[in-house]
């Protein structure tokens, strides 16, 4: 292992990665970021954040862009790589990739989540052909259309607004009883004439030809049926991406990983910020404060701060 240590190595390019990196770059910590896609995480193709991290409107793309010229500015390594395990040799953590290793004093797992499926038929079938999980991309493609969106949360009411500046009509689809939302947006779901929403109902199969003409749903109180329509943004939950991290690391049943409360992870030397952390909140801002404070820690224990 010839190659002198990172004092950090960041795993993932969202908007949590990268406020860590940039934290421990103006720390005097010399840091590298590693991303496996493009860089900018879930929020990549949000065209307006809200809320915005600093009460800013901006874009997704726009706020990570940012982000990453700053971190260039600093000095920080950006590698475009995948993480496939993170080790402890002599002494060191160490990062490895399908064609390289690179050791660090710190590690901070910063690699978020990714939206979960459905798991329906025809749901893989259509992918790409009506089946859909970005509003601002794919929105204006379903100019006065109606579609369906699935989910309960910040995410499914947040697309759903967004994709009702294009289309005639968005079937809100929730399992629940009552959404699981920040107040404003329940508010304004609630208020939006083109909006209605389907409580207590399942999405059991996308139908359709070349592409998607239909879902089978089951309302809990009448059984199943079909419902007409072009596209299906489906909003119901988020998968870790934590496969890569040793056992050692802890996490929870939905495989999140457990941190102390101060962001450590059950393995000294090891950091875990953001979406990829079981009990974070879901707000980009609080996925920036995390990132902050497990920065501050590391460069402390470095001698940094
Ligand atoms: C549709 C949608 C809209 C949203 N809008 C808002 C909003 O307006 N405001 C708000 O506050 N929150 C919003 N959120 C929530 C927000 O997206 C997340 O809280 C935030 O993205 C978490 O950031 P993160 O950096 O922790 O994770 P992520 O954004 O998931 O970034 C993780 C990064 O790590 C990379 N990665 C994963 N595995 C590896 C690996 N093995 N090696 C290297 N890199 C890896 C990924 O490619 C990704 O780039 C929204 C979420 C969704 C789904």
């Amino acid at each position: 292992m010839a190659q002198q240590p990172f004092d950090a190595i960041v795993i993932g390019e969202g908007i949590c990665g990268l406020t860590a990196a940039n934290a421990l770059a103006r720390a005097g910590c010399r840091t590298a970021t590693l991303e496996a896609q493009l860089f900018g995480g879930l929020v990549l193709n949000v065209n307006e954040l809200d809320p915005a991290p600093d009460e800013r409107a901006v874009s997704g793309a726009e706020f990570a862009t940012e982000l990453m010229q700053a971190n260039a500015e600093l000095g920080v390594a950006s590698i475009q790589e995948a993480a496939s395990a993170v080790h402890d040799r002599e002494g060191l953590r160490v990062v490895a990739t399908a064609s390289g290793r690179y050791p660090a004093r710190h590690v901070v797992v910063a690699s978020g989540a990714r939206l979960r499926k459905l798991n329906v038929p025809g749901e893989n079938e259509f992918e790409g052909r009506g089946v859909s999980s970005c509003a601002d991309c794919d929105g204006p493609l379903y100019q006065d259309e109606e579609v369906a969106v699935v989910g309960g949360g910040d995410s499914a009411l947040q697309e759903a607004l967004v994709l009702a500046k294009y289309c005639r009509k968005i079937h809100l689809i929730h399992r629940g009883e009552r959404f699981r939302a920040q107040e404003q947006f329940v508010e304004r779901v609630s208020a939006h004439p083109r909006i209605s929403v389907a409580w207590n109902t399942t999405v059991e199969a996308i139908g359709g030809n070349k592409t998607v003409e239909r879902v089978r749903i089951r309302r809990a109180s009448a059984g199943a049926e079909e419902l007409a329509c072009a596209g299906v943004f489906a909003y119901v939950g988020l998968a870790p991406n934590s496969e890569f991290l040793p056992p050692a690391i802890t996490r929870d049943a939905g495989g999140f990983v457990i941190t102390q409360d101060t962001l450590e992870t059950a393995v000294p030397g090891i950091w875990a910020v953001g979406a990829v952390r079981s009990g974070y909140s879901g707000l980009l801002t609080d996925a920036m404060d995390e990132a902050r404070r497990a920065a501050r820690v590391i460069a402390m224990q470095l001698g940094r701060a």
